[in-house]
């Protein structure tokens, strides 16, 4: 469910229409809804009611400090994978107790920002990195708290590009590794091992691969304790998937979700952290574009928008689909029509959706992709001169611009030119 919805025949974002925010911004841009927002957030929060959790959300899916505020005032933590995100949550206002340091190649530099600054926990992926770790918490005087990922080899079911828990992916260490990588780790005076981590991929649109793994975890979590480990803390993840086609599609909910995670380890006593991000700002995001030209071409029309592939990566990069929908609603029982929907950028891969069927749109008119809050403008590139575009923020009947589009002058200034030209 969101909040982008027609009213009196104008797509509205909450009580904004969004061709008023088109008209103070210009498009492209995105724009997010807070109640969208906060939504999501809860319905993990309230499927969790009753153990003791913390919901951190994984800003990677999109990192707006406005956004990581709204979010962290319900009570979100968040999960970091690099410093950069580190320190924007930070400037967001959100407590380093509550961010957790997820990632394969976090650097002796960046775990060092993250120590002295303040962290829930760091979740190490390797050996190499156990080492790092004890050593700068060591030269810190510091105890790092630490989860190990692990990776439980199960089929996710899901994109190959967004799959990581099968045993040839790079993350964590294998599960059956598990008890000689803890043994390692207990014995390292700079570390304190608090618990297990798993995160098996993203988009999941079945409960199976998650129970799979969290039964694994369960069992692991029982040898480690025999071992002698303190386990306290479990680090279930992000990947519960959304419906990007509303038409014929409907993933699990973060209420059977919960349910899973209580009934596969909600036995063992251990504090759940679970780490939503797409499932958060997916449906919470729009992108709007408009539309340049509408171009015959052999057999087929294409809508060329002002929206591209480094707007929007996603159908490019994951072949993924969204939802295109007129900023104007169409008149019951319009006849649509096919068109290939693409962007003005020099490569074929610019193509958003292909033999889309619409209703008849015109140069001028403005359309939005739906479920673009994830993997959306954080994706975003300047690919071909192209300003980062705008995002904005809607609650209710206000809307604000969280991050402006630079100018190209801005752009062009980043450039530096050696002495000798
Ligand atoms: C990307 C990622 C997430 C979030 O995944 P979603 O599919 O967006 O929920 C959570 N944890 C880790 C470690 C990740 O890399």
């Amino acid at each position: 469910m969101d909040h982008f919805l027609y009213r009196n025949g104008s797509l509205h974002a909450e009580d904004v229409p969004v061709s008023d925010i088109a008209a103070a911004v210009g498009t492209p841009f995105y724009v997010y809804s807070t109640a969208t927002l906060l939504r999501h957030f809860s319905l993990f929060d309230e499927a969790l009611a009753g153990t003791d959790h913390l919901v951190c959300y994984a800003m990677k899916a999109a990192s707006n400090q406005a956004i990581l505020k709204t979010l962290a005032q319900a009570g979100a933590g968040m999960d970091v994978v690099s410093v950069g995100e580190y320190l924007r949550a930070r400037a967001a206002g959100v407590p380093g107790e509550r961010i957790v340091f997820s990632g394969v190649g976090k650097t002796a530099e960046e775990i060092r920002t993250a120590l002295e600054g303040g962290i829930r926990q760091f979740n190490v992926e390797s050996e190499p990195e156990l080492e790092v770790l004890n050593a700068v918490a060591l030269s810190l005087g510091k105890i790092a708290p630490i989860t190990i990922r692990v990776n439980p080899d199960v089929d996710a079911k899901t994109h190959a590009k967004i799959a990581t828990g099968k045993s040839e992916n790079k993350f964590g260490i294998p599960i059956a590794r598990a008890r000689e990588v803890y043994a390692l780790a207990g014995a390292m005076r700079g570390l304190d091992v608090i618990g297990i981590d798993v995160h098996i991929g993203s988009q999941l649109t079945d409960l199976a691969p998650f129970e799979q793994a969290y039964l694994k975890v369960a069992e692991l979590t029982t040898l480690l304790r025999a071992d002698g480990h303190d386990i306290r803390r479990l680090d279930l993840g992000g990947g519960l998937g959304i419906p990007y086609e509303r038409s014929n599609s409907a993933p699990p909910l973060p209420l059977d979700y919960g349910a899973l995670i209580k009934r596969t380890v909600g036995h063992l006593g251990c504090e759940i952290e679970i780490e939503p991000g797409r499932l958060i700002a997916g449906n919470a995001g729009i992108m709007v574009c408009r539309v340049i030209y509408v171009k015959q071409g052999e057999g087929r029309d294409f809508l060329i928008l002002d929206g591209a592939m480094n707007d929007l990566i996603r159908p490019a990069m994951y072949d993924a689909h969204h939802d295109i929908v007129p900023l104007v609603e169409p008149e019951p029982g319009v006849e649509t029509r096919p068109y290939d929907i693409v962007g003005p950028v020099c490569e074929t891969g610019d193509t958003f959706a292909r033999q889309r069927a619409m209703s008849p749109l015109a140069a001028g008119d403005t359309i939005a992709f739906r479920s673009a809050g994830a993997y959306g403008a954080v994706m975003a590139s300047e690919y071909n001169t192209r300003p980062l575009i705008p995002e904005v923020l809607v609650k209710g009947d206000q809307f604000a611009v969280i991050r402006h589009r630079p100018t190209f002058d801005e752009i062009i200034n980043r450039d530096t030119i050696p002495e000798w030209l």
